[in-house]
């Protein structure tokens, strides 16, 4: 069985960039009948709060997603301590003592003498009275890993084979001077013991991966499948960041945005598959395979998304649309069937189903005056169907000789106060003959 996880750090909203790995995911998930974890990645306690986290449920679950289950990092911290027991044991974990400036320090020198900034592991050189002298002094150590320093290869599902050389990377630090844990070993215990098969994240950790494999081989764990995507950017080509305040997906559900534009925004930016109204999440998931994701740029489009939004609408059957229509006090399905086709955003319909209610404010112009009055003068008796609004333009055509555009745009800025909209031959029905006689001169 497959076990994926997404992992948001709840140090803010989620936008656009986290529901990526978010539903890639749960398309995973579904298409391989897999279990979907949600993990809280939030042992950044000066950051993370439970606010954000109760957040981040919310917005997954409005883009469609139901974790199987909610793991929350703060309170797994035994489990990372046996991690970090097993590891110091074996010789893989290490504590350092350079305080950030001594750091800095030798950085400089390295890049003075034109060789990399890698961490010269002095720490491992110290010896238990040098230890027990920065402990005197008041010192705590962090806790490096020891890397193999070899070329670590992974097969990963979307970007082909890769090759993560740790020779050129310092000792990553696993436990800061505090006793906190950094994001790496957690995350590492956490997909040993909840046994994740696949790792689908951002190709922002692609070089984390090859420290990650290295750690949980050190720790006898079994290696997941990774799958690295491509990152979303805004317009403009910059990548989304919770910090620059960027649209968050609840700001998208305030502005009335279906959560299945959203996600479908989100996720197929940046593949082979097109943007078009899909039924479900499950018809994504049932179509999009790794292969389709590009490697390329991600970039999104908000005209494409309003463009989306409306064609959902467009194509969603009043059963769907009636507990909103409901709540908004609006009714019937033939007015749905009537403005939906107007509609950009759910919440248009307010101002659209005025042309039926009113009030409106008919536009006539002076020299259409008399024709609308013989138009008025000319209106069928009742009862109306979808052909009295041909029977009724074809008389008047008859008439006065006026045909399209004159003929027709009178008709529709007195009867709706506007240029553009809804059908007519399927409005005049819904309005009725007194409401249409009040509209005309
Ligand atoms: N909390 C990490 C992040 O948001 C998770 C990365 C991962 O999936 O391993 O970047």
């Amino acid at each position: 069985m497959t076990v994926v996880r997404w992992a948001p750090s709840p140090t803010g909203r989620i936008h656009l960039g986290n529901a990526r790995p978010a539903l890639l995911n749960w398309f995973f998930a579904r298409r391989t009948g897999g279990r979907y974890i949600l993990r809280m990645d939030d042992t950044d306690l000066a950051r993370s709060t439970r606010e954000f986290a109760d957040g981040i449920e919310v917005d997954l679950a409005w883009l469609g997603v139901t974790p199987d289950l909610l793991v929350r990092q703060s309170e797994r911290t035994a489990l990372y301590d046996a991690a970090r027991d097993k590891l110091i044991a074996s010789g893989r974990l290490y504590p350092a003592y350079e305080t950030e400036d001594e750091l800095d320090r030798k950085r400089a020198r390295a890049r003075l003498l034109g060789k990399p900034p890698i961490y010269d592991r002095a720490a491992l050189g110290l010896t238990d009275e040098q230890k027990a002298a920065y402990e005197a002094e008041g010192r705590k150590p962090h806790w490096r890993f020891k890397l193999d320093g070899r070329p670590v290869h992974f097969n990963d599902l979307i970007k082909g084979p890769q090759t993560v050389n740790t020779a050129s990377m310092s000792d990553p630090v696993l436990i800061r001077a505090d006793g906190s844990y950094l994001y790496t070993l957690p995350s590492v215990v956490d997909d040993i013991d909840l046994e994740v098969t696949h790792v689908i994240r951002g190709e922002d950790h692609v070089s984390n991966t090859g420290t990650q494999i290295e750690i949980i081989e050190a720790l006898g764990g079994a290696v997941p499948t990774f799958a690295h995507h491509n990152l979303l950017t805004d317009a403009a080509g910059q990548g989304f960041s919770k910090r620059l305040g960027s649209q968050s997906i609840s700001d998208f559900r305030n502005e009335g945005y279906e959560p299945l534009a959203v996600a479908v925004m989100a996720t197929l930016t940046g593949t082979s598959l097109p943007i078009e109204p899909y039924k479900n999440l499950d018809a994504i998931a049932e179509k999009l395979d790794f292969s389709m994701i590009s490697h390329g740029a991600a970039r999104f489009d908000p005209v494409e998304l309003d463009s989306l939004n409306a064609r959902l609408l467009h194509a969603m059957p009043y059963e769907e649309a009636f507990p909103r229509l409901s709540s908004m006090g609006l009714e019937g399905e033939a007015i749905w069937n009537l403005l939906r086709e107007n509609l950009v955003r759910f919440q248009d319909i307010a101002e659209w189903s005025k042309l039926v209610t009113g009030p409106i404010e008919p536009v006539i112009a002076e020299e259409d005056r008399e024709f609308l009055a013989l138009a008025k003068a000319m209106l069928p008796a009742e009862p109306w169907d979808e052909t009295t609004w041909s029977t009724w333009t074809n008389a008047l055509k008859g008439a006065t000789g006026r045909k399209g555009k004159a003929l027709f745009l009178p008709l529709r800025m007195a009867l709706t106060g506007r240029h553009d909209g809804p059908e007519l031959k399927s409005l005049l029905v819904l309005l009725g003959r007194k409401a249409c006689l009040d509209r005309l001169p």
